[in-house]
């Protein structure tokens, strides 16, 4: 055994004692704590987190993980060993560039920056949040220009953050496809509106049988309950302390039943992928699920590969029509199916069907590659925001709150995350194509067996946690890299059936 892996794995224990308290608190407060308990609890976070950073960022964390990056020392580690050291190095080469007077500053500002984007979305007022965005921006240009080598451009450098070896060579590759085969699709879907009726879900749905039924979707689709639970909030998310604590929550609209069963689906698949990382890796620093890309392809794939498909409701359109007595009877199953796969334009991109989702990311895209090219201030960001929605959905804002206002990414600083929920969609694709030829889904699905799903997800995706990035796992699990056709044809295909175009 490596002596010095093994003292720097001390350290991180303690470290990730403390993520995981802190985590835990992140979680109350998001969905049980008391509306007065922030003032008090922030203190203890606060302590909890000054006492992470000083077992974890110190001189000796530092020695210990440039020792084992030498190649004579990782010679003696294992692949999941060489793994944590990989990744622990990154993240303090990250830290050590910025000065920590900046980085203080910078925090102080995105801690504050919430709650103005907040207040100027709420009053639909660009004016009031502009400067500072600018700030922010100015921060996130400098900062990536500290790690900047050679002729590296700076958006490509916040991309790989995301996503590791992901640019904006393959990006633009990936959306331009997009533009050319999706834009052309949405505007035939667009002169076919009333084609797929949406009536029924004009109604009242009761709360109590939608937390019900999606309890019950949710063990179907593989969440494991001995490991996991479900909560309410405003906004779905996923949050995991290691690989037997996965925390979800999702929302109940008594006039919106699709949300809470899809919301769920796709928390499901976030928490199933985390559920299933081996048991050597969890709680260390490659526990968890690898890149956001990654994550949201197994999230998007339990929602609209498997969920949104007809096979799935085979077994289980009976159990939603009795969960809502005489309220879907007219329904078929069919009509069901279809009127979950609607697809329409519109403004917000949380509220986008499956088809129009990837236009509003490819919008945001565009944009953060000209603010970090310095193409476009930050005045004109509403102008061009507008523009591009008219050009590619075919809609103008009406004003800032349903426009450039609507996200909360920037306010926190998070340039380059967008294009991760498209590479999820695209990643998903990919991994559907090649399941096909291994397993027979459809069947799966209609059987309501949905087990071997599961077991090739865990076996080709899940289990490595954090040790291989996206590339490596899509290369490892079929030979073939990152390959957004499987995206188009997928999309192209269902929605030219779907509204017999
Ligand atoms: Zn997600």
């Amino acid at each position: 055994m490596n002596q010095n892996y093994e003292e720097l794995m001390s350290k991180i224990e303690k470290a990730q004692a403390f993520q995981e308290a802190l985590s835990l608190f992140e979680w109350d407060n998001q969905t049980l704590a008391p509306k007065m308990a922030m003032d008090n609890t922030a203190k203890t976070i606060g302590l909890l987190s000054n006492e992470f950073f000083s077992v974890m960022v110190n001189d000796r964390v530092k020695e210990l993980i440039y020792l084992l990056s030498e190649e004579k020392e990782a010679e003696t580690l294992t692949f999941n060993q060489k793994a944590i050291v990989k990744q622990l190095k990154k993240t303090f080469d990250q830290l050590e560039k910025i000065p920590p007077a900046e980085y203080q500053a910078y925090s102080e500002l995105t801690a504050k920056a919430n709650s103005i984007w907040a207040k100027a979305k709420e009053e639909k007022n660009f004016d009031a949040y502009k400067d500072t965005l600018g700030e922010i921006i100015s921060y996130q240009k400098k900062f990536a220009s500290y790690r900047q080598t050679g002729d590296q451009k700076l958006y490509d450098i916040l991309l790989d953050d995301f996503e590791e070896g992901f640019t904006m060579e393959m990006l633009d590759q990936f959306f331009d496809k997009m533009k050319t085969a999706i834009i052309p699709l949405v505007k035939k879907i667009s002169e076919k509106q009333d084609f797929i009726k949406r009536d029924f879900l004009n109604q009242s749905f009761s709360v109590e049988q939608q937390k019900k039924f999606s309890k019950e979707v949710a063990a179907y689709v593989g969440f494991d309950f001995d490991k996991g639970v479900i909560a309410e909030s405003a906004h779905p998310f996923t949050l995991n302390l290691h690989n037997k604590d996965v925390r979800i929550t999702t929302h109940y609209l008594e006039q919106n039943l699709e949300s809470a069963i899809f919301s769920t689906i796709h928390e499901c698949g976030h928490g199933i992928y985390e559920m299933n990382i081996a048991d050597e890796l969890t709680q260390t620093p490659v526990g968890g699920g690898t890149s956001m890309g990654v994550h949201e392809s197994q999230s998007r794939f339990f929602e609209n590969v498997i969920g949104r498909s007809e096979a799935f409701w085979v077994p289980l359109y009976e159990k939603l029509q009795a969960a809502f007595p005489g309220q879907l009877d007219a329904v078929s199953r069919e009509d069901f199916v279809a009127a979950m796969n609607y697809s329409k334009p519109g403004l917000i991109r949380t509220e986008a069907d499956e088809l129009t989702y990837s236009l509003h990311v490819l919008i945001r895209y565009e944009i953060e590659k000209m603010i970090f090219a310095d193409q476009v201030t930050v005045e004109e960001l509403p102008a061009l925001w507008n523009q591009k929605y008219q050009e590619y959905l075919g809609l103008t804002p009406s004003h800032d709150g349903e426009g450039v206002l609507q996200d909360i990414h920037w306010a926190g600083g998070s340039f380059g995350y967008f294009p991760s929920y498209a590479l999820g969609s695209a990643i998903a694709a990919q991994i559907y194509d090649y399941m096909k030829s291994k397993i027979d889904v459809e069947d799966c699905l209609v059987k309501g067996n949905l087990k071997p799903i599961e077991a090739f997800l865990k076996e080709h995706i899940h289990q490595y946690g954090a040790t291989k990035n996206t590339k490596e796992l899509l290369l490892a699990m079929s030979g073939e890299a990152f390959n957004s056709d499987y995206y188009i044809a997928y999309l192209t295909d269902k929605y030219t059936k779907l509204y017999q175009l």
